[in-house]
C-alpha cells in the first residue's frame, strides 16, 4: 500500500487485532480464506490479510466519513481483516460493499472463530478425530448434520443417473433401504435372457395375481435408465411388490351371552393382487399381532393364517 500523509493507518497492535480476533481468516461472508500459512523458508511465517479501512482512511477513500476524526479512522472499530483479494474488490465498488455489511462480516466471523475455540471443551477428542477421520468432515460440530447430509449425497448422486427418479434413502433396522418414485411416466426395458423367459413371465404372472413376486436377474440386463441400471448391477433378484395400503380390521369375538362381543381394532397394512391379499396389524400396542393370506378367487382362507400374543409380565 502507498503511503501517504493524507491517510490515518492503523498502528501494528490493531492490525494484529483485527487479524487475531477472526482467527487468521479473512472476514468476508463469501470467502473465510485463512492468510496466514508457511513461507518459502524452513521456519519462515507469511501473512498475506490485509487489515483494511471500514470507512476510508482518507478524506476522499472509499466509504469516507468526513465526520471522524483521525484517531477514530485508526481505530480497532473502524478495521476489518480481509484477504488482499476481497480488500481490493471492497474498495473497488464501494457502494455494493457498505460500511454496515462490513462490520456484519466482522461480526461474523469473530461469532465464529469464538465458537471453533469452544468446540469440544475437555472431553469427546478421541471421538471429535474419529468423525474427522471416517467423514473427512474436520469440524466436530458438523457431528450432527453428517448422517442427513451422507443421506442427502446418496440422493444426489443417483438422481443425477435419472432425474425422472425421486430417491429417498432411510437406514432402518441395520439395513439401508432406497426407495425409488417416478416423477412422471417413464419407460425402461428389461432384456431377459430365452432361458429365462418362462420364468420371468411366471413372476409377472404372480405380481398380478398375489401383488408380489421374486425375478431372477441372472443374465438380465436394463436399457433405458441409467439408474435402475446402476441400482440392479450388483444385485441377485429384483422382488417387486404392489404398494402396500393402510388397512383397519375388527376382530370380533363370539360369546354365547353377546353374539358379537368387539374385542379389538387392528391398525395393519394390505397388500395383494387379483387372487390373494395379505393383511398383517397389530393393536393393543404390539401385544396382539395378526397375519392372514386371504384367497379372493375362491372366498375361503388360504394357510398363513397367525395370531400371536406376546409374553406379559407385570412391571412393578
Ligand atoms: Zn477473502
Amino acid at each position: 500500500m502507498a503511503k501517504n500523509s493524507n491517510r490515518d493507518e492503523f498502528p501494528a497492535s490493531v492490525i494484529r487485532r483485527l487479524r487475531e480476533r477472526v482467527a487468521n481468516r479473512c472476514s468476508r461472508d463469501e470467502c473465510g480464506v485463512s492468510t496466514i500459512g508457511p513461507g518459502s523458508g524452513p521456519q519462515d511465517v507469511v501473512i498475506q490479510g490485509v487489515g483494511a479501512h471500514i470507512h476510508a482512511a482518507s478524506p476522499n477513500g472509499p466509504r469516507a466519513d468526513s465526520g471522524m476524526t483521525p484517531e477514530q479512522r485508526r481505530s480497532f472499530d473502524n478495521g476489518i481483516w480481509l484477504c488482499q483479494s476481497c480488500a481490493s474488490l471492497i474498495d473497488k465498488d464501494a457502494t455494493r460493499y457498505p460500511a454496515a455489511l462490513l462490520r456484519a462480516w466482522k461480526m461474523r466471523r469473530e461469532a465464529e472463530a469464538l465458537l471453533e475455540i469452544n468446540r469440544w471443551p475437555g472431553v469427546g477428542e478421541g471421538q471429535r478425530q474419529m468423525v474427522a477421520a471416517l467423514s473427512g468432515y474436520p469440524g466436530a460440530t458438523a457431528w450432527p448434520p453428517i448422517v442427513p447430509n451422507a443421506h442427502r449425497a446418496v440422493q444426489i448422486a443417483l438422481e443425477r443417473l435419472d432425474p425422472r427418479v425421486r430417491v429417498q434413502t432411510s437406514y432402518i433396522n441395520g439395513r439401508e433401504r432406497i426407495d425409488l418414485s417416478a416423477r412422471e411416466d417413464f419407460a425402461f426395458s428389461f432384456l431377459v435372457p430365452p432361458a429365462r423367459a418362462a420364468s420371468w413371465k411366471s413372476s409377472l404372472n404372480q405380481v398380478v395375481t398375489h401383488g408380489t413376486a421374486a425375478f431372477d436377474l441372472g443374465g438380465v440386463s436394463v436399457k433405458g435408465s441409467r439408474l435402475i441400471e446402476h441400482m440392479l448391477s450388483n444385485a441377485v433378484t429384483l422382488e417387486i411388490s404392489r404398494p402396500e395400503t393402510a388397512a383397519v380390521m375388527r376382530l370380533e369375538l363370539e360369546h354365547e351371552a353377546q353374539p358379537c362381543w368387539f374385542f379389538a381394532q387392528l391398525d395393519g397394512q394390505m397388500s395383494g393382487g387379483s387372487a390373494l391379499a395379505t393383511y398383517r396389524g397389530s393393536a393393543l400396542e404390539g401385544m396382539l399381532t395378526l397375519g392372514m393370506d386371504v384367497s379372493l378367487t375362491g372366498g375361503t382362507r388360504t394357510g398363513g393364517n397367525s395370531l400371536h400374543t406376546k409374553d406379559q409380565r407385570v412391571r412393578d
